[in-house]
């Protein structure tokens, strides 16, 4: 197992043990941290698990997640060359949104996640995972243009890129959204490329 593996299962382990969100964990069956690649280069975060996230205690395994598996071929990735997670990591009863009070006690946890992987990019998925990062912003004006942005804790600035994308389940339910995210999508290796020159 890596040792990005490792501190992972630590930072899950804690969540738990600190009874984070106790509310959403006692209705749901597990904590869902993430799937994929932890050394991976790109980290994708979208909004909470779902039925089948909460059953197979994997992020994105339903109806949008077969969609992101879609969009990540049509862009030559796959699930195991980038790291995927949500903002909310126990699923809210119904599918409902997550609550503000419950993405605020699970985001210190998410920067730490994404502080042990280290991506060279961050794609949000619908606002929910945005709006923490870049709170000012309208995701109808900025999806698809990565943000260089500079996000604080333990007392200092901490540089990320952020490239916010429509949620696929949105994409799904809205057909004129849907054609907007896959053009977003097919940006993200010359974006990934140009990080890289
Ligand atoms: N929608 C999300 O935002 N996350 C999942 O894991 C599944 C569906």
């Amino acid at each position: 197992m890596s040792t990005t593996q490792s501190k992972l299962d630590e930072l899950t382990q804690e969540i738990i043990d600190k009874n984070i969100c106790a509310e959403l964990k006692a209705q749901a069956t597990q904590l869902v941290m993430g799937d994929g690649n932890p050394d991976a280069d790109i980290v994708f975060i979208g909004e909470a698990p779902g039925k089948n996230e909460d059953i197979q205690g994997k992020p994105f395994v339903g109806a949008a997640g077969k969609f992101l598996n879609e969009m990540l071929g049509a862009a030559a990735m796959d699930r195991s060359d980038v790291y995927i997670t949500n903002i909310v990591k126990y699923r809210p009863p119904n599918n409902r949104d997550p609550l503000p009070q419950e993405k605020a006690e699970f985001w210190p946890y998410l920067l730490r996640q994404l502080q042990i992987i280290n991506p060279k990019i961050v794609i949000t998925l619908g606002r929910h995972s945005m709006e923490y990062f870049l709170p000012d912003m309208k995701i109808g004006d900025i999806h698809g243009r990565p943000q260089h942005i500079a996000v604080r804790y333990d007392n200092s600035d901490h540089e990320m890129m952020i490239m916010p994308l429509f949620h696929p389940a949105a994409a799904l339910y809205k057909r004129s959204l849907r054609q907007t995210l896959i053009d977003d999508f097919l940006k993200v290796p010359e974006v990934i490329k140009r990080l890289n020159d």
